[in-house]
């Protein structure tokens, strides 16, 4: 019997199905979560995730205007702290205001990153070193010193859990811009070194590889294709390409489902997961059509 094309239309269900679905249960009761990168895209989602399941959360961005505005539409359950993650000063601060406005650390959710502006395509003969350095100081620097002040309140507690955000560009070739893998790359390795340490203190050190969600990230690297596009247009253009990228047809990414992951990692539920990249790409590095990108 010849194989079913899954129309698509009939399965993707919107978000909220799954959540009408999953959220009987509070899963982050009396925590307390710091998420960087919070203000917008992944991070926005795991911020209103988190609260919904109980957490109190800290929204650490440099987007001042859009960290604002999320934490006073989830108050009291959410503040905003101004954090460049790649100074160890303000993440200092951070981890400080944190415990002075809820009281503990239990999770850190190291979701900030950039993209770079190299292109895809770019050519490492044109290789950027003030670049590569801007895109490494966020996204590993900025991943490293998170895990270092976290590490420092969550051992002398004996528990705590952190998580980054790294990429299927994080264990495979020819999925992003030369810096933004590497970075990536780091994260994974990081995250397994940093867990290997931290076991003994209870502490679990997970990541998230998602595969494409049309954020702001892809899409301002979009935008460069076609000025005059409506952002809804653009939202929309994004996701058609990454669902014919896709493994896994009939469903599209969304910032959700990879707060979701961020969640169970989050939660009782993954209790014995440390060292581990939960990958979300429903099956795409897997399948042979990532080759060759
Ligand atoms: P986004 O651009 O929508 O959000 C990134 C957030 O990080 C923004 O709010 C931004 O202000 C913040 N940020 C940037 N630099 C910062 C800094 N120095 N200090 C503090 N905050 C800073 O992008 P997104 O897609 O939501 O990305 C979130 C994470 O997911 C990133 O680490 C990204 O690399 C990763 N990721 C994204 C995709 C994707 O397809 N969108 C895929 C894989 C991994």
């Amino acid at each position: 019997m010849p194989a079913q094309v899954i129309p698509e239309a009939k399965l993707d269900q919107p978000v909220d199905f799954l959540e009408k679905k999953a959220c009987s249960q509070r899963r982050l009761e009396e925590k307390v979560a710091i998420i960087t990168g919070g203000a917008r895209g992944i991070g926005e989602a795991a911020v209103r995730l988190f609260v919904k399941h109980g957490a109190k959360v800290v929204i650490a961005d440099i987007e001042d205007a859009a960290g604002i505005a999320l934490a006073n539409s989830l108050a009291p359950s959410a503040a905003f702290v101004h954090c460049d993650v790649s100074s160890e000063e303000e993440i200092e601060t951070l981890i400080n205001k944190t415990i002075s406005l809820f009281g503990k650390l239990d999770i850190l959710f190291n979701n900030a990153g950039v993209l770079g502006n190299q292109s895809k395509r770019k050519s490492i003969i044109d290789f950027d070193a003030n670049e590569f350095d801007r895109v490494m100081q966020v996204n590993v620097r900025g991943a490293a010193l998170g895990m270092k002040h976290a590490a420092k309140v969550m051992v002398a507690r004996g528990s705590g859990c952190i998580i980054s955000t790294a990429s299927v560009a994080g264990f495979m070739g020819g999925l992003g811009p030369h810096a933004y893998t590497a970075s990536k790359h780091a994260i994974i390795g990081l995250t397994k070194n940093t867990a290997c340490e931290l076991g003994r203190y209870g502490i679990r050190v997970n990541c998230i590889s998602p595969f494409g969600v049309a954020t702001s990230m892809l899409i301002n690297a979009w935008r460069s294709r076609d000025e005059d596009e409506e952002e809804a247009e653009e939202v929309e253009k994004m996701e058609e390409f990454v669902r014919g990228l896709a493994n896994l047809k009939g469903v599209t990414l969304k910032a959700k489902d990879v707060a979701e992951a961020a969640l169970f990692l989050a939660s009782e539920e993954s209790r014995y997961i440390s060292g581990h990249n939960l990958v979300v790409d429903g099956g795409f590095t897997s399948s042979k059509n990532c080759v060759g990108l």
